[in-house]
């Protein structure tokens, strides 16, 4: 119910700490559905929303375990996903060459592109009062106040909100504990080092033989590896392929269910039997249970549920998430060539060896115990959900507040319906909420997306349903209107040119003076203290970092300000990026505040090139069209022919007095005009195209200086330069250079550390 009526000025703030599948979802309903003014903030630790554990794969041999049909991120609209596929078939083509129909089991990697895009799409389409921000960062602390709460974040920010959302998904467990001192052998298999360095003949442990063990093999297939691999788990279980069955009828109601394990365990077995007679498949019998089996486990008494947890979870498991048959195809291949064995038993010791280490294993059935060598383990064992004793910080944080009340049987935390959480003394909480994975215990299937979409829309509905209810003041009109783009309220624009004299590179701030939301175009690593500042004096909040292309000659400050502001970093489309949160693709538009900017494909001076065209009236040329120049076309896919296209067909089409503002001069100058550049740019003007070609052919420009650091380094959004990049960069520049370099090397291994010490 709606509590109270409030005209306060800030707006109402739910905070979503976790940015992976459930936390975008939420964020997308409460954007799409809000009606009135709110501020939604996404904190999420790691560089990518809308991914988290599941998604965040770059590896396309990691499938989805569920088909395409029942993967739509709406439960009222099952075609949703399908319909995306489609839509940016040529696009997706590089990921998978299949068709795609209801039961083809895409790449995990492309479904995480789905959630970008679902919740970008929310975004640009709220009303403009409806806003979220986006923060790279970990929430370790949840104060709370009179009204709501002060979250704190482990870059010492904090803020407040009127609701919090724990979508904090899925934690790896820790691998069995045995005391050993030296654990550089020892991997977990979700972090971005599992594999790396391995030997391909050397041999590997697999701990764990579950789903994730399943993604190790995959990986390790798929790097040609030749070693043996050892999977080991105390049963021995792997998951069981999927296979297309004929629905099976609903043969059971909750109140019909039985109320024991062993009852239960009887009805399914007779069941299974009475089906596979009228010609069903098992698995058709297990599916049909889907709808009920929350409601069949809220009413086992909890020592069945740990009846449950104690006997049956491995069994359960294998039937119920099975994997797609391509995926079960190459597990079998490696078991029948020998490479692949899995077994039951315990690990019992490690023992460290010279080149890897000796794992003594308790054979389950026979108890004979056995010595496996191997150079690598890897931690498979999947997710921890254990409330009572996460090491998690903010749940070992609001554990000590007693804010929360981990369940009594080890399974996430107790939640009321939608996902209200209870203190420790047994109150229903009104400002800390949560879905997914930390309400397995409650509802015990609840981590794939077939049950999250609901309790992402579910949730959502609560929140708003319980947020006092606002007034909107009405809008100030605009003063002045442009008069060739009347739909757009000129008068709010702020444009801003910045230069940085090292690499004669301009960056562009752009803002809506209205809504206060800012964009960075281009921006410099060395020069973001002075956009900070400028931000800060302006009053500005910076939404999004923008690239017209991968920068040669400089290292984007994208990165680094994502990580000081929460704002995202868009780039061109390119399958060489990462860390990017978005990419855009010629003819979309990005609306910040009321500022509009329609992104133009510029190919030519490299492959992935975009323009902006800000308001109808600013166009940033980026490298394609210079003040009385352009940019060299001689690498990172540029073609000639291209640009001179491009920058004829395209730009100069534009109205004459669109104002030009381009990413280099080196002479000086600052803007110029379409009119201008048609008449009097030497490479374009009275040219031919062979002529154009011929010009830019025999340039013989040497390659930019940094090169070799700044074009790997901007492939990580800035966000590090990958160490072979900095050696091979480092061998050929002079004194003054590698001074420089070094202080941005200092800088980026900062960053890459933080990165990655989240994911050990
Ligand atoms: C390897 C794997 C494969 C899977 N495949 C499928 C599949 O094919 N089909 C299917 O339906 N389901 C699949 N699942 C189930 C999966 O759990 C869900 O599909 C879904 O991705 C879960 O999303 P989530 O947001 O709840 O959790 P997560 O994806 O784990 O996201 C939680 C996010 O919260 C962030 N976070 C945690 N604590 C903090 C903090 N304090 N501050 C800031 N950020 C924080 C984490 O960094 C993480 O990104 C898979 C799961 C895994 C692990």
């Amino acid at each position: 119910m709606k509590s109270s009526f409030s005209t306060a000025h800030t707006p109402t703030t739910i905070a979503i700490v976790g940015g992976g599948f459930s936390g975008s979802l939420v964020a997308t309903h409460l954007l799409k559905t809000a009606t009135q003014p709110l501020t939604i903030k996404l904190i999420e630790r790691s560089y990518q929303i809308g991914k988290g554990i599941a998604y965040s794969t770059n590896n396309n041999c990691h499938l989805l375990n569920v088909s395409a049909g029942n993967m739509s991120a709406f439960a009222h609209d099952p075609g949703h996903l399908l319909r995306w596929l489609q839509y940016n078939r040529d696009d997706l083509a590089g990921f998978f060459a299949e068709e795609v129909n209801p039961s083809t089991f895409i790449p995990r990697k492309v479904y995480g592109l789905y959630i970008q895009s679902i919740l970008a799409e929310a975004e640009a389409t709220a009303p403009s009062d409806v806003r979220l921000e986006r923060f790279t960062d970990e929430v370790v602390g949840v104060q709370p106040e009179e009204k709501g709460a002060m979250i704190s974040l482990r870059s010492s920010r904090c803020f407040a909100a009127d609701r919090v959302v724990l979508a904090l998904g899925n934690s790896p467990s820790a691998p069995p504990a045995i005391q050993n001192n030296d654990q550089s052998y020892l991997r977990n298999a979700w972090s971005a080092d599992a594999l790396a360095d391995l030997d391909p003949d050397a041999p590997v442990l697999l701990i764990g033989t579950g789903l994730t063990m399943v993604d190790m093999v995959l990986s390790l297939s798929d790097r040609q590896h030749r070693g043996k691999i050892y999977a080991v788990s105390r049963r021995g279980l792997s998951p069981i392929k999927h296979q297309a069955a004929q629905p099976y009828p609903s043969f059971l109601t909750p109140e019909t269910a039985p109320k024991t394990v062993r009852g239960w365990l009887h009805l399914l077995r007779i069941e299974v039997k009475t089906a596979t007679s009228q010609g069903y498949d098992w698995r058709a019998v297990i599916d049909s249970l889907r709808p009920i089996t929350q409601k069949i486990w809220q009413q086992l008494p909890t020592s069945e549920q740990q009846r449950f947890l104690r006997h049956l979870t491995p069994y359960w498991d294998v039937h119920r998430h099975r994997i797609a048959p391509q995926v079960a195809d190459v597990v079998i291949k490696m078991l029948d060539s020998g490479q692949l064995t899995i077994s039951a038993g315990r690990i019992q010791e490690y023992q460290a060896l010279p080149d890897g280490v000796a794992v003594n294993v308790c054979q389950r059935k026979t108890h004979v115990n056995h010595t496996l060598q191997v150079s690598r383990v890897v931690n498979c064992t999947g997710v921890a959900a254990d409330y009572r004793r996460s090491p998690h910080p903010l749940i070992a944080e609001l554990r000590s507040q007693n804010l929360i009340r981990p369940n009594a049987i080890g399974l996430g935390l107790d939640t009321d319906t939608p996902g209200a959480l209870y203190t420790a003394d047994g109150e229903v909480s009104q400002l800390l909420y949560t879905l997914g994975t930390p309400r397995k215990g409650d509802l015990w299937e609840t981590i794939a997306v077939p049950e999250l979409r609901g309790q992402a829309q579910e949730l959502s509905e609560a929140l708003l349903q319980s947020l006092p209810v606002r007034v909107r003041a009405i809008p100030t009109l605009p003063l002045l209107t442009d008069h060739r783009t009347p739909e757009i309220p000129h008068s709010t624009l702020l444009f801003r040119q910045f230069f940085d004299p090292e690499t004669s590179s301009y960056t562009y701030l752009i803002a809506d003076q209205q809504t206060g939301d800012a964009v960075l175009v281009d921006p410099v690593l060395e020069q973001i203290d002075r956009d900070l500042e400028s931000l800060e004096e302006l009053g500005l909040k910076l939404r999004y970092c923008l690239e017209t292309h991968l920068h040669a000659d400089h290292i984007t400050g994208a990165g680094k300000l994502r990580q000081k502001t929460g704002a995202q970093v868009i780039v061109p489309q390119n399958p060489a990026v990462t860390k990017a949160d978005r990419s855009l693709v010629g003819g979309e538009i990005l609306k910040v505040g009321s500022v509009v900017i329609e992104a133009i494909s510029t190919p030519g001076h490299s492959a992935n090139h975009i323009a902006y065209l800000v308001n109808k009236t600013h166009l940033l040329t980026g490298d394609a069209l210079f003040i009385r120049g352009c940019g060299r076309t001689d690498f990172q896919g540029g073609d000639p022919g291209t640009l001179y296209d491009v920058v004829t067909q395209r730009l100069f089409t534009l109205p004459d007095d669109t104002l030009v503002y381009p990413a280099h001069d080196y002479k000086g100058r600052t803007v110029s005009t379409i009119g201008e550049e048609k008449r009097l740019n030497p490479r374009f003007s009275n040219r031919s195209r062979d002529q154009f070609i011929t010009i830019m052919n025999n340039l013989k420009l040497s390659y930019p200086q940094k090169m070799n650091a700044t074009v790997p380094a901007n492939e990580y959004c800035g966000d590090f330069i990958p160490q072979e990049s900095l050696e091979l960069a480092m061998s050929s520049v002079t004194d003054e250079e590698q001074k420089q370099i070094e202080r941005t090397v200092t800088t980026n291994t900062e960053i890459y550390n933080d990165y990655f010490a989240m994911y050990i």
